[in-house]
C-alpha cells in the first residue's frame, strides 16, 4: 500500500530518464512509524518496492528483531527514482520530489521519523553533523511545517561492511519504534 499522491509517471527530473519505475513509499497510511532512505538502488528500480534489496534485508532484519513486522511501518526514499550507479541524488532531484515525500508524510502522519543515513538527515534537517555524532539522537525539526522527532540512524548499507555500525543501528531503530508506541 502507497500513501500521498505520488506520481508514477512523473518527469520532474532527469531521474525519470534513466528509471525502470517510480518506487514509491510502501506500508500502512495510518503507520505510527516512517521510515525515510535516500533513493531506490538496482533491486528497487526493478521491483518498484523500496528497501527489497541487501540493505533492505539488515532493516527487515533489525525490525523483526524488536518484534515489528515490515507490513507495520511506512519506508519510503527521498526521491523515488534511481540515481544512475547508485550515486547520491542531486539538490534539485531531492527538491524536485519532496512534494511526494510531503504528501506521503501529511497523509500518514508519523509518530516518530527515522532517517536512514545522513545525506537523508541533512536534507530533512539541514545537519551538517557526522553520522558517528548523529546516531542514535533524535533531533527536533520542522518538515514541510511539521513538527517531528527525527530520529537519525545509519544507513542500514552503512552496516553491509561495517559490522561495527549494525549494533547501534539496531538500537537505533528499536529507538525510533518504542517512540512510535511499540
Ligand atoms: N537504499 C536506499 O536508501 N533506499 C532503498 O530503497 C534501497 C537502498
Amino acid at each position: 500500500m502507497s500513501c500521498g499522491d505520488t506520481d508514477l509517471k512523473c518527469t520532474r527530473c532527469r531521474l525519470s530518464r534513466s528509471r525502470t519505475q517510480v518506487v514509491p513509499g510502501t506500508g500502512p497510511c495510518d503507520a505510527r512509524v516512517v521510515f525515510i532512505g535516500e533513493a531506490p538502488g538496482k533491486d528497487e528500480d526493478l521491483k518498484g518496492e523500496p528497501f527489497v534489496g541487501r540493505a533492505g534485508k539488515i532493516l527487515d532484519a533489525a525490525l523483526v528483531e524488536a518484534g515489528v513486522r515490515r507490513d507495520q511501518v511506512y519506508i519510503v526514499n527521498l526521491v523515488k527514482c534511481r540515481p544512475p550507479g547508485n550515486r547520491r541524488p542531486r539538490k534539485d532531484e531531492v527538491s524536485a520530489c519532496s512534494r511526494f515525500l510531503e504528501s506521503e508524510l501529511r497523509q500518514i502522519s508519523p509518530v516518530a521519523v527515522c532517517a536512514l543515513g545522513q545525506t537523508v538527515a541533512s536534507e530533512l534537517c539541514g545537519t551538517r553533523d557526522k553520522m558517528s555524532a548523529l546516531a542514535g539522537r533524535a533531533i527536533d525539526c520542522s518538515l514541510f511545517g511539521m513538527e517531528v522527532r527525527l530520529f537519525v540512524n545509519y544507513h542500514p548499507a552503512a552496516c553491509l561492511y561495517q559490522r561495527k555500525n549494525l549494533a547501534k543501528f539496531k538500537k537505533g531503530i528499536k529507538a525510533s519504534l518504542s517512540a512510535a508506541g511499540f
